[in-house]
C-alpha cells in the first residue's frame, strides 16, 4: 500500500505499551482462570436502568436521524447546567459542545487549541491516552512529573522549568486517573497562576468529579480561567454510561464555536436516541449519587484492608476510581510485582510505570469490583506482600 500520513503512523509508537500483564490476566481470565481482575477502569455494573428504558423508549419512538452538530439544544443546556455545577461558573449553551464521550472532548481541545510543531505540558501520571492525543494533532510535549511523596500534586517550580517559547498549553486530570489523587487548590493556583502569567490553555480533564467526596474545586472556577480553560467533561463514570459515547467539552463560546467545525468533518453529530436519553439522565441525575456513593465505600473497603500492611504506602487515592499503592519498599520494579501477584496470587493489577515514571514503584489497584471481591482481593494481596517480605528478609 502507498504509505500513510506520518502522523497517524506515530500516534501509538510500536513496542510496549504497558498493558501486558492486564491483557495477559484477561486472556487467562476469559479462559477460565479464577483471576480477580483490577486492572481495568470500566464499571463492573450496568447503565442505571432509568437510562436503559429511556433509550429504548428513544429507539422505538423512531428516533433515529441526524441531530445538530454542537449537540441538541437541550442537551447542551443540561451539559452547560451540569458545568456550572461542577465549575461554579455560569455556563449558556453555547459554551459547550456535546462529544462522543471525553475522549473526544480531549481530543477537540487539543486540535482546537495547539498547531503542529506547537507545545504542551502534560502533568504525570496521566491517563494513557495523553500522548497519542498531542501526537494526533502534530504537537510536541513535555511530561511534568509530581512525585509519590508529594501525593502527586504539582508543583509550580516543574511546570515553569518545562515552558517553552512555543507551550500553549497545559493537561491536568483531577480527579486523576491513574493515582486517584486531588488537586490541591493550592496547586491548581498555583497552575492558573502560570497559565495567566504565560497566557496558556488549561485543559482540565474532570470527568471524575463526581467522584472525589466533599466539596469540588474546578480550576475554571479560579480568576481569570473562564476564559482560558477547556474542561473535559462525560457521562462516562458520573452516570455509569462508558460504552453510550457521550461527553461534553466547555469553553470559550468563539472557541467552542470553531469547534462545532472540527465535528462537521469529523463527527458530524451524536447518535439521536443516546441524546435524548442522556438529556433525561442529565436532568435527572440518574444514577450519580449512587455510582459516588459505591466508589467512596469501596475505597473505604480498601484502603481500610491496607491499613497496617507493612512496606506499602497509599498514595494520592483520594477520589476517582482508582488506589494507588506505593510497593518500593518490598520490590522496586512495579512490572515485576505486577507478574509476581497475577501468577502467584491471581490477582491482576496495572503496574504504575505503565502511566509514567512517575508511578513509577507503584501498583494501581481498580475499584471496579464488588467490595466482597476487593476484600478477597486485598486478603491476597496482604498475603503476597507478606511472603515476599519475609524473602527478602533472608536475603
Ligand atoms: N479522561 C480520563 C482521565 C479517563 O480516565 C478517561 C477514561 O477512562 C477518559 C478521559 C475518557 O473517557 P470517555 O469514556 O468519556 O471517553
Amino acid at each position: 500500500m502507498p504509505s500513510p500520513s506520518s502522523r497517524i503512523a506515530n500516534i501509538i509508537p510500536s513496542g510496549k505499551d504497558g498493558w501486558e500483564v492486564h491483557f495477559d490476566a484477561m486472556t487467562r481470565h476469559q479462559a477460565g482462570e479464577d483471576i480477580i481482575m483490577l486492572s481495568v477502569g470500566d464499571h463492573d455494573f450496568d447503565t442505571p436502568s432509568e437510562t436503559v428504558e429511556a433509550a429504548v423508549k428513544y429507539v422505538r419512538g423512531g428516533f433515529h436521524h441526524y441531530v445538530q452538530l454542537p449537540g441538541l439544544p437541550r442537551l447542551r443546556a443540561a451539559m452547560a447546567k451540569i458545568s456550572t455545577r461542577s465549575t461554579g461558573v455560569a455556563t449558556s449553551a453555547d459554551q459547550v459542545i456535546a462529544t462522543p464521550g471525553g475522549q473526544a472532548a480531549l481530543y477537540s481541545a487539543v486540535q482546537a487549541t495547539l498547531d503542529p510543531g506547537s507545545h504542551a505540558i502534560v502533568v504525570a501520571p496521566y491517563y494513557a491516552t495523553y500522548p497519542g492525543t498531542f501526537r494526533a494533532a502534530g504537537a510536541d510535549f513535555t511530561v511534568v512529573e509530581t512525585r509519590a511523596e508529594d501525593g502527586f500534586q504539582p508543583r509550580r517550580d516543574a511546570i515553569e522549568a518545562a515552558l517553552q517559547p512555543n507551550t500553549r498549553a497545559i493537561l491536568i486530570n483531577t480527579p486523576n486517573n491513574p493515582t486517584g489523587a486531588i488537586y490541591s487548590r493550592t496547586s491548581l493556583e498555583a497552575i492558573a497562576a502560570v497559565c495567566r502569567e504565560y497566557d496558556l490553555w488549561l485543559l482540565s480533564d474532570e470527568v471524575y468529579w463526581t467522584l472525589g467526596g466533599g466539596e469540588y474545586l474546578s480550576p475554571r472556577a479560579l480568576p481569570g480561567m473562564a476564559e482560558r480553560a477547556l474542561v473535559i467533561n462525560s457521562m462516562s463514570k458520573s452516570h455509569g454510561m462508558t460504552g453510550w459515547r457521550i461527553g461534553w467539552l466547555t469553553g470559550p463560546a468563539d472557541l467552542i464555536g470553531l469547534i462545532i467545525s472540527l465535528n462537521l468533518v469529523s463527527t458530524y453529530g451524536l447518535t439521536d436516541f443516546v441524546s435524548r436519553a442522556a438529556i433525561e439522565a442529565l436532568e435527572n441525575d440518574w444514577g450519580v449519587e449512587k455510582i459516588a456513593a459505591t466508589y467512596a465505600e469501596r475505597r473505604h473497603v480498601v484502603l481500610d484492608a491496607l491499613r497496617g500492611t507493612n512496606g506499602v504506602s497509599v498514595r494520592g487515592s483520594e477520589g476517582g476510581m482508582y488506589v494507588m499503592l506505593d510497593i518500593r519498599a518490598v520490590e522496586p520494579d512495579d512490572e515485576a510485582f505486577a507478574w509476581s501477584l497475577l501468577n502467584t496470587e491471581k490477582v491482576a493489577v496495572m503496574p504504575g510505570s505503565s502511566f509514567g515514571d512517575a508511578a513509577a514503584g507503584c501498583i494501581r489497584i481498580s475499584l471496579c469490583q464488588p467490595e466482597e471481591v476487593l476484600r478477597e482481593a486485598m486478603a491476597r494481596l496482604r498475603r503476597h506482600l507478606a511472603t515476599m517480605s519475609d524473602r527478602k528478609a533472608a536475603e
